[in-house]
Parts: C-alpha cells; structure tokens; sequence
C-alpha cells in the first residue's frame, strides 16, 4: 500500500473524543478547507470585490474543479462541471437524457434510490405529461426491467440504506443493448471506491462532494456528460452561465460548449473555495488503497458486531464486489440504538424504517477506531442502554 492514511489522517480536523462514522453522510473538516475560505472571504471577496470574478478565477472555478473531480471518476478531462445541489443534477441529467431518446416514455429506476432522485424522476415525467412512466422496481428486477420502451435506466451505485453495489459497465452494457441511456448517481460512490464512468461507458453521472469528498454542508455538486454526448445534450435548466456568451446577454437560449451548458446560475464561490481545499488530500491517496482499506474496515466491524451483537442483522452484501464503503445493519428500534451510540462517541446514523448504518472512510479511520466502536456498541447492546426515553425522540434530522 503506498497511500499513507496517517499523513491523511492528519489533515482532518476533528473534534476530540468522537469516532466519526458518518463521512458518508457529511463528511469532517480538512484543516486546509478553514484556511481556504478564510482567505477567499478576505483577500478575495474583500479585497477584490466584483473583480474576483476575473482577478481570482471564480468564473471558471466550476470547470476547473470539475476536472479534479473527473480524475476521482474515471471521467474524461472536461467532462465534469460544478454547481448546484444534487437534487438538480439528477433533474437536469434525466431531462437530458430523455429529449436524446425522444421516441421513449419510459425511465427505470429502483425501489432503494433515494428518495430526492425518484421525487425528481417524478416531477419531470408529471410535467412531460400522462404518458411518461416511472417504472420502479427492486434491485436484483432492474436487468429484467430494460426494454424497447425505456428511455433512461437512473441508478444510484450504491444504495444509501444497505450500501449494496451495482455492477455499473454490465448494467451500462445491457442499457445500452436495448437503446437506453444510462444515468448514475455517485452521491455513495465518488471518493468512497474506483469509478470508471469512461470505462463502463456510462451516459450521464451525477454526485455530491459534502459526503465523501469533504466540501462541508452544502457543498455544490457535480455533473458528467459522455463527450461522445457532449453537443448533443440539451439542458432542460438552461440558465445564464450555461449559455454560449453569458455577457452577451441574449435573449434566446444557446449551449455553451461542452459541460458548460450544464452550468446554470452563479456558482458558490465559497463552497468551491471549501470543496478545493478539500481535494488536496486526493492527491495523496491512491483508489485502489482506499478501496483496500475501506473494505478492511468494514470487514472487521462486520466480523467484530456479528460476534459481540447477536440481535443486530447484517443489511450489507458480504461480497466485497457488491458493496460500497458502509455497513448497516438491521435493528427494530435502530433509531434509540444510533441515539445512544452518538451519546458516547460514536457518530454514526440511522435511515428509516430500521437501518444503522456505518461509513468507513479510510482518509481518517483506522482499525483501532473500529474496534472502539465494535466495543462501545456491543456494551450498549448487552446492557440494553439505548432502552431510555430520552434515545427515542426522534429529532428533525436522523
Ligand atoms: C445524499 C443524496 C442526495 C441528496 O441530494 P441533495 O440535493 O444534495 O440534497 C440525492 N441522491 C442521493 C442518491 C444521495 O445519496
């Protein structure tokens, strides 16, 4: 292994006394991210005013920052673009996709996508009208879904609540053998294991950076475009930044070249600030090590909870092929469980209906961390200390 995770370690900030099993959902605070935006809010904004948008680069950083992610993905060199959240790349990538295949209504996707990407789905077929469908089915039925009909396959790689992989190149590959375009969503993928979009010839991806990519809450996301789609893809949300000459200030619509069309307001300048920072560490770090080491981890709290915690159920495939960089498992009151894990140190989560799931993140995890958590749940576990009133108020945010 030539990647070194105590010199990655070292470049996170994180608080003491907690053993963070959460970068999957936000990921912990690079030491580089604080000083960075400090010195954008300052010598930047500050200082330059309206010309950072010149002076400093911002108008460009959405592309630039896109092709550090797009090394992270397997993805062609200008063919990622920052901004927005998620929630609108999924949008924007589908409406695309769906005008390139005109003659089809149909788009398949899976009962574990989350939530945002199926509502989204939704929305567009409602306003596309009656005779667009969203066929939904269960993971291991997607294959048998694909048909004539099909316009657009939308995936997530890996499922939020059980961490269960796709084999995206074959599913790609049976898309495209019945004409439809596939669409990936790397929100658990992207910095998390190897993503080879160009390899698996996959049509449109997209992801967020605040889970394994450490840009901090709200940090903006990304969108890929095959370049063999490149000039052909419209954006349905076509909006200034994404036209041909965005000071010329035409009144009708016209693609910017490439990915650049896919930009559509005024990107946020000091969550990209945050989000560059953090990518320095990925300098430092080989895929196929963190990849290596996720699955170590995982592997020896999968072994270490299934010996200590017999009423917890295993959610996650067993096969390292088959699995992303989480573990979950399976627990009737799930919710008090995580409650009183938190309360002693151990932040990890909880998705309903009864899934604790567990993020290894290797930049700052090691195994010592994992056998503290496998030790601390097992006592809570054994004593039953989650059994208390105050583990089963469920707050907003679970
Ligand atoms: C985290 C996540 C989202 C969240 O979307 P936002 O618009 O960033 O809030 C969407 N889809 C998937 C698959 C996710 O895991």
């Amino acid at each position: 292994m030539k990647t070194d995770f105590s010199a990655t370690r070292a470049m996170f900030d994180l608080p003491e006394g907690v053993i963070y099993l959460d970068g999957n959902s936000l990921g912990p605070l690079p030491k580089a991210a604080q000083a960075r935006v400090a010195e954008v809010v300052g010598r930047e904004w500050g200082g330059m005013l309206i010309r950072g948008w010149t002076q400093a680069g911002w108008m460009e950083q959405p592309r630039r920052l896109g092709d550090r992610i797009a090394r992270l993905i397997g993805a062609e060199p200008g063919s990622v673009v920052m901004g927005d959240t998620l929630s609108i790349k999924v949008y924007q990538a589908l409406a695309s996709a769906l005008e390139m295949n005109a003659g089809r209504r149909v788009v398949v996707s899976d009962s574990g996508n989350f939530p945002s990407d199926l509502y989204m789905a939704q929305g567009l077929l409602r306003s596309l009208g009656p005779d667009y469908q969203l066929r939904v089915v269960a993971p291991e039925e997607v294959p048998g879904a694909l048909d004539d009909d099909v316009a657009a396959l939308m995936l997530t790689e890996v499922d939020y609540r059980t961490g269960r992989k796709y084999d995206m190149a074959a599913l790609t590959a049976r898309a495209h053998e019945v004409g439809a375009l596939a669409l990936w969503d790397l929100a658990h993928s992207a910095g998390a294991l190897p993503v080879r979009l160009a390899e698996a010839r996959a049509d449109f991806a997209v992801g967020c950076t605040y889970k394994y990519l450490n840009s901090g809450p709200g940090g903006p996301a990304f969108i890929y475009v095959a370049p063999r789609h490149a000039e052909t893809a419209r954006p349905a949300l076509a909006g200034w930044m994404g036209h041909e000459a965005p000071f010329a200030f035409d009144p009708d619509y016209r693609p910017g070249r490439g990915i650049e069309r896919m930009r559509v307001g005024t990107p946020p300048i000091l969550q990209l600030a945050a989000l560059e920072a953090a990518l320095e560490v990925w300098d430092h770090v080989d895929m196929r090590d963190l990849r290596a080491r996720s699955l170590e981890l995982g592997d020896r709290f999968i072994a270490g909870v299934e010996a200590a915690c017999p009423d917890l159920v295993l959610a996650t495939p067993r096969v390292h092929e088959e699995r992303g960089s989480q573990v979950s498992f399976r627990h009737p009151e799930g919710y008090a469980v995580m409650q009183a894990l938190i309360a002693e140190g151990v932040i990890g989560d909880f998705r309903a209906p009864d899934i604790l799931r567990f993020g290894f993140t290797p930049l700052y995890l090691g195994l010592e961390e994992v056998d503290r958590a496998v030790e601390i749940l097992a006592r809570i576990m054994a004593e039953k200390l989650w059994d208390r009133p105050e583990f089963k108020t469920r707050a907003v945010v679970t």
